[in-house]
């Protein structure tokens, strides 16, 4: 097997950070687009089949035009699968995340939303400190790296919730808040969307968990069958509020719910609810050891 030196590595890398957020923001994946037009058919109101339409319409024009399917390119949020034989540090992956953003941001260019949390001074090019956002898993016996970029916009990043019911709330309790959150998030979100559902862990880690439940293709269930129960118990009860398209009334409100989870205290109960607008944008590319870099539209 050839390896290539890894100054070279991490430009392959940096390249497929730029590729994947640019490529992120314009060309949505197809089990969105298909949930999306299953939504514009499901949907008997009228004001909410309109908006279904022009949603449709907006991905439809975004493609003919080569342009952007939402003016907010969000933050950049990278997972990365890591192998334990892929010949470049994490730092240095890190460096070319960081890297690619930046090129992207200034080539494209692309609006730039990152700001110092308190100064509210801009960045100017979509990185900054601890952005872009980078969760990372480590593959043993695997000598690849996959990286998946799915930008988040501000919408639907501000409905997030965390609640850290105690056991004796149970799993109504879980439903109750995931519930009760959507219905408060009304249109702000800018529905329908995949509501993100973490439970268990801590709570950092459950909100971690509804974050990275978002990110996958949309209708996939999870491989627990108990959970894979509540994600789809919670589509049909979060489908029956009401609430519809940008929150104007309707039969669609969500387009799916997904739900990660981990163990727990044995007196700890934490859910967590991070929501993801429709324009559900994410992109992943495969870099081999030989530096080789194969994109991927379903990952
Ligand atoms: S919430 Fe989503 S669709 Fe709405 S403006 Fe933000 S990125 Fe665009």
């Amino acid at each position: 097997m050839s390896t290539m030196a890894s100054t070279d590595l991490a430009i392959a890398v940096e390249d497929a950070a730029a590729h994947l957020y640019v490529w992120a923001l314009k060309d949505i994946p197809q089990d969105l687009r298909d949930a999306l037009r299953d939504a514009m058919g499901r949907e008997t109101h009228r004001v909410g089949k309109r908006i279904l339409e022009t949603i449709n319409t907006n991905v439809s024009v975004a493609d003919e035009q080569g342009n952007l399917v939402c003016q907010d390119t969000g933050i950049a949020v990278f997972y990365a699968r890591v192998g334990e034989r892929f010949p470049l540090h994490p730092a240095r992956i890190e460096t070319a995340l960081r890297e690619g953003t930046r090129r992207a941001t200034l080539d494209h260019p692309l609006r730039s939303n990152t700001v110092h949390t308190l100064t509210r001074v801009a960045t100017g090019d979509n990185t900054g400190h601890r952005i872009p956002h980078i969760h990372w898993e480590f593959v043993p016996d695997w000598d690849g790296l996959d990286v998946k970029c799915v930008p988040k916009g501000s919408g639907s990043e501000n409905m997030s919730f965390l609640k850290m019911c105690v056991p004796a709330d149970g799993v109504k309790g879980i439903k109750q808040f995931v519930l009760e959150s959507i219905v408060g998030a009304g249109g702000k979100p800018c529905p329908p969307g995949i509501v993100g559902v973490g439970i268990g862990g801590s709570a950092d880690y459950a909100m971690y968990l509804a974050k990275e439940a978002i990110a996958r293709p949309v209708g996939t269930r999870n491989s627990d069958p108990v959970v894979a129960q509540l994600e789809e118990e919670l589509f049909q009860l979060l489908n029956e509020t009401g609430i519809g398209p940008m929150g104007l009334g309707g039969d669609v409100t969500v387009l799916q719910c997904h739900i990660e989870h981990a163990d727990t205290h044995m007196t700890l109960n934490p859910v967590a609810v991070n929501y993801q607008c429709w324009a559900a944008r994410r992109a992943t590319a495969h870099v081999s050891v030989d530096g080789t870099v194969d994109y991927d539209r379903e990952a």
